[in-house]
């Protein structure tokens, strides 16, 4: 007996020993974060657990984005940052993500130290790469077009306890070719899951404990075209509404040219789905809407916002918008402050136009001035900032539902979670309610969160 535990704790300390430590840095959007969640997944499977400290560390993995140039740049210097991790221990390096798809070859030209490209259809790959890495010595790069579908697959060898939300892709890719993004490029074509497989990856989720479910996709409204006989979105999400378990059902993101009807009129039928929709406008401008090749009006933007409020008055709607596109004018911005005060967004996301290689909008010779860019993105920015405080003040006194997430990063007395509209909210409470969900009164509303304490019940 006293044998066979010695025996036992002996493997348990030698499988510790062999375990190797994998840190990975995100860079960009929901699905890079998920990406990343999904890579961990596939590397426990590998025998790697998860470090925060780069130090520590035998692979580090940097997730990127290259949606805007700042992001890009970051990666660059996360390399310069590792380098002596690599000299000192011999830390594999690996580049992932958008950045990883565009550069390919290139990033392993420019920086000697770096072992692998992994771009965004080889995510499942991972294991035989470094396989590869730890037999030939060689360094590798892999960023083919998978057209199968296969790199979507969901990696569930074991999901962490204890987690209250969680991503699911049903989607990766892009058709519309907006005139200033690089999506369809680094992410290929849309291609969408099978319903079957998203909803078991959903059933599995709910078992361990997982309430709210997000789903991800560049554009989830386009969901199911181009496969046969498959559910459209507005289906998928009434299959997921009777999923038992699931408590909360969020999606992002829609385009406002493919939201139909019936996904909005889901915001009144479906009791899981959040009274949340985030819907990127990019600019008022009906000239600039055109040149981005955006595929709708001001007007009719406006008018699915006023259907989306009819339907479910309490919605909450966030945007993205892009100032200084080129080619934008004084009255061209004026579009876009005019769509601002009509809607009254509860957030946006702002960014000045930044000019992406290989999209047509970069080669437009009518760039406008880096500081007349700055000075548009202060003025929204500002605006929008006492839009969303009056927004978030106009809560006060109201009892919201919150899903409780953890302990709140300001206070060891506080947790936090959010209102069913996507609203940060701190309150004193327990840990042990963390996966509840709670009635809370605001008490205070602030411009990046709310106040609140619990109802007794
Ligand atoms: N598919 C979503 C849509 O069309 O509504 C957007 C996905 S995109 C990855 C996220 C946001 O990044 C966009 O909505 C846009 O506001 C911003 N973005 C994309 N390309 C950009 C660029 N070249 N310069 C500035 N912002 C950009
Ligand atoms: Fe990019 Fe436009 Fe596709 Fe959105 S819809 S990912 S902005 S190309």
């Amino acid at each position: 007996m006293v044998i066979g535990d010695q025996h036992f704790k002996t493997s348990i300390v030698l499988t510790e020993l062999m375990q190797k430590r994998v840190y990975i840095e995100t860079y960009g959007c929901q699905m890079n974060e998920h990406d990343s969640e999904r890579m961990l997944r596939l590397l426990e499977g590998s025998n790697y657990l998860e470090t925060k400290e780069p130090k520590e560390a035998d692979l580090i993995l940097i997730n990127t984005c290259s949606v805007r140039e700042k992001p890009e740049h970051k990666v660059y210097s996360a390399l310069g940052r590792y380098k002596w991790v690599k000299e000192k221990k011999g830390t594999l390096i690996g580049v992932a993500g958008c950045v990883a798809q565009q550069e390919g070859i290139k990033l392993l030209d420019r920086i000697p130290y770096l072992d692998m490209v992994i771009g965004t259809h080889a995510i499942p790959m991972i294991p035989q790469l470094l396989q590869k890495i730890e037999v030939s010595g060689e360094r590798v790069c892999e960023t083919s077009f998978e057209e199968d579908g296969t790199y979507l697959k969901a990696i569930l060898p074991q999901m962490p306890l204890g987690k209250v939300k969680s991503y699911v892709t049903i989607m990766q890719g892009c058709n519309h070719f907006c005139t200033f993004c690089i999506v369809p490029y680094v992410r290929g074509r849309e291609k969408s899951r099978p319903s079957s497989e998203v909803l078991e990856e959903i059933k599995r989720l709910a078992e361990m404990g997982v309430k709210e479910v997000c789903l991800l996709g560049q554009n989830v409204n386009g969901y199911g075209k181009g496969l046969e006989g498959e559910l459209n979105f507005a289906e998928l999400l009434r299959r997921m509404n009777e999923i038992n378990g699931v408590e909360r059902i969020r999606f992002t993101t829609s385009h406002p040219k493919d939201l139909s009807e019936e996904l909005m009129r889901a915001f009144s039928t479906l009791d899981k789905l959040c009274e949340h929709i985030h819907l990127p406008f990019q600019s008022g401008s009906n000239r600039i809407l055109k040149i981005m090749n955006r595929g709708y009006t001001k007007e009719s933007y406006l008018e699915k916002v006023g259907r989306l409020k009819e339907i479910r008055p309490s919605i909450a709607i966030t945007a993205d918008v892009i100032v200084g596109f080129p080619g934008e004018e004084d009255e061209d911005f004026e579009q876009t402050l005019d769509l601002m005060e009509k809607i009254q967004f509860d957030d946006l996301f702002s960014f000045k136009y930044s000019p992406r290689r290989g999209t047509r909008a970069a080669q437009f010779l009518n760039q406008v001035e880096e500081k007349v860019r700055q000075e548009r993105l202060s003025i929204l920015q500002g605006i929008q900032k006492e839009v969303t405080l009056k927004k978030n003040q106009v809560l006060e006194g109201r009892v919201e539902e919150i899903l409780v997430e953890g302990r709140s990063k300001q206070s060891a007395k506080d947790v936090t979670g959010r209102t069913r509209s996507n609203k940060i909210l701190n309150f004193e409470g327990e840990i042990d309610l963390v996966g509840e969900l709670v009635s809370v009164r605001v008490i205070k509303g602030y411009a990046h969160s709310l106040r609140g304490e619990i109802l007794k019940s």
